[in-house]
């Protein structure tokens, strides 16, 4: 089966096809960098990834762009609020600059421990702010722009179609509005540009022909996509909050500049609720990748978690449903583990898997061929090389992964040698007790024939 994606801008499975033979432009949306990410965050770059694996599994070669937002970023999409950057530098005591690096190498790290590969290309919004200022003055050169108390704003009212993304009403949010638009013409209005507040001294502020100011979000994808993809290529994804703001301004930028949608496919991933509500940066209390390490979790059992459900649908987080995850990935891990090497890819399976993948990322069920794989009567060795070529997309990390080892200490050791004494010479009592005294220290012990084994309880 053909890879067939759903497009949020046609509402429809499409099967995929290239602009290009054999290549992929893709942009994803980056992380704004003002605190750690979320595991709701990081469902969605999860999402990515698996994408990003599939066209590789199709034989396409991806060139993937993200970028990391380090401005402009507003506390409110209505463009007013504070930037979430002068926020959370506001809440550490530490300058936008140093979170700014400090959450990005966190970022970076969560993605490591998830077994997300990186993007092809990073951009960071501060390093091209001259490319966001000749992309605004493009728009400028159209028509599109004008100039209130606090920025330079894109006139949406120019574009008949304005927001098909998000199938906005835009006539009702306009009369929805009416009284708190402040300098804006029209509801749907954003900043392309913002003024430093006379009184306010940012830490973040560039000159630019409209004066001292820094960028809205929005114009940033735009000018880095356009700078590293063109004016149109195949994927542009997101989280589904993604739809009716930030990427209904960008294509409404690019249309304006450039006479396109910006991008082919548009994919959204749908959000991880936690205890219903949408979990959320700013909300300040939020679980991390650190927080389920804390708790003793294999971050790959987070990956697991989120394959078990479709992107398209919502995922309620639960540490029940983690520790389902848990069990399910340490039994694959062993059995993937006790295959012998060797062997060929079963071309029947390889062939349902990946029409699973191919059916809009269909990955709960992909995980459904892989464990009847597991459970197949396959020659191991096939096994074994089939379940492999499977996790180049799953991303478990089962190529590399075997069973801890622990080393068994001195004191516990000699425990142990004296029970085995005492049993064999028939002396229970003391053979019980010793194994208490084992159990007291958090180790079990089983008597094989000629000799005993240690676990951990
Ligand atoms: P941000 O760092 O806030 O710009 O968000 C980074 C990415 O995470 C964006 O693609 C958002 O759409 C996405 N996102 C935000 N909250 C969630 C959530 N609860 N579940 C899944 N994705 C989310
Ligand atoms: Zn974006």
């Amino acid at each position: 089966m053909p890879l067939r994606l759903y497009d949020t801008w046609t509402r429809a499975v499409r099967e995929f096809t290239p602009l290009k033979p054999g290549e992929v432009g893709l942009y994803t949306c980056g992380p704004t960098v003002y605190n750690f990410a979320h595991i709701g965050n990081l469902r969605t770059y999860l999402f990515e990834d698996g994408l990003v694996r599939v066209l590789k599994m199709n034989g396409y070669a991806v060139r993937h762009v993200m970028n990391i937002t380090d401005v402009g970023h507003l506390v409110s999409d209505a463009d007013d609020g504070e930037d979430k950057m002068e926020a959370g530098s506001r809440r550490t005591g530490q300058s936008a600059w140093t979170i700014a690096a400090l959450y990005t190498d966190a970022f970076r790290a969560d993605l490591r421990a998830l077994n997300i590969n990186e993007p092809d290309v990073w951009c960071r919004a501060t390093d091209h702010i001259d490319e966001q200022i000749a992309f605004i003055e493009a728009i400028e050169r159209k028509g599109y722009t004008y100039r209130t108390r606090d920025g330079i704003y894109f006139d949406t009212s120019r574009q008949p179609d304005y927001g098909y993304l998000g199938r906005l009403d835009v006539a009702g949010l306009q009369a929805g509005a009416r009284v708190d638009l402040g300098d804006k013409r029209n509801a749907t209005d954003y900043a392309l540009w913002k003024f430093s507040a006379p009184e306010e001294k940012r830490q973040m502020e560039w000159d630019s022909p409209w004066g001292r100011g820094f960028p809205g979000w929005h114009i940033e994808c735009s000018a880095m996509a356009h700078k590293y993809l063109g004016e149109y290529f195949d994927i542009h994804c997101g989280g589904e909050d993604h739809i009716t703001v930030h990427h209904s301004n960008e294509i409404s930028q690019t249309e304006a500049a450039y006479g396109t949608r910006l991008a082919n496919f548009w994919l959204h991933g749908y959000f991880m609720l936690l205890n219903t509500a949408k979990m959320s940066k700013s909300s300040g209390e939020f679980l991390r990748v650190q927080s389920l390490i804390d708790r003793r979790y294999d971050p790959l059992a987070f990956r697991y978690l989120c394959l078990t459900a479709h992107y398209r649908s919502q995922l309620m987080f639960s540490w029940d449903a983690l520790d389902a995850a848990q069990t399910a990935l340490e039994r694959l891990r062993h059995g993937v583990h006790a295959l012998a090497g060797g062997g060929e890819v079963d071309a029947e399976y390889a062939r349902r898997f990946l029409d699973r993948v191919n059916d809009d990322l269909n990955f709960p069920q992909a995980l459904a061929v892989m464990w009847e794989v597991l459970k197949s009567a396959l020659a191991p060795a096939v096994k074994k090389a089939t379940l492999l070529r499977f996790d180049e997309v799953l991303g478990l990390g089962l190529a590399t992964w075997s069973p801890k080892v622990e080393a068994v200490p001195d004191a516990v050791r000699a425990l142990a040698d004296a029970r085995w004494t005492a049993r064999n010479a028939k002396q229970w009592a003391e053979a019980d007790r010793l194994r208490g005294e084992l159990a007291a220290l958090g180790w079990s012990m089983k008597d094989g024939k000629d000799d005993y084994t240690l676990s951990r309880n």
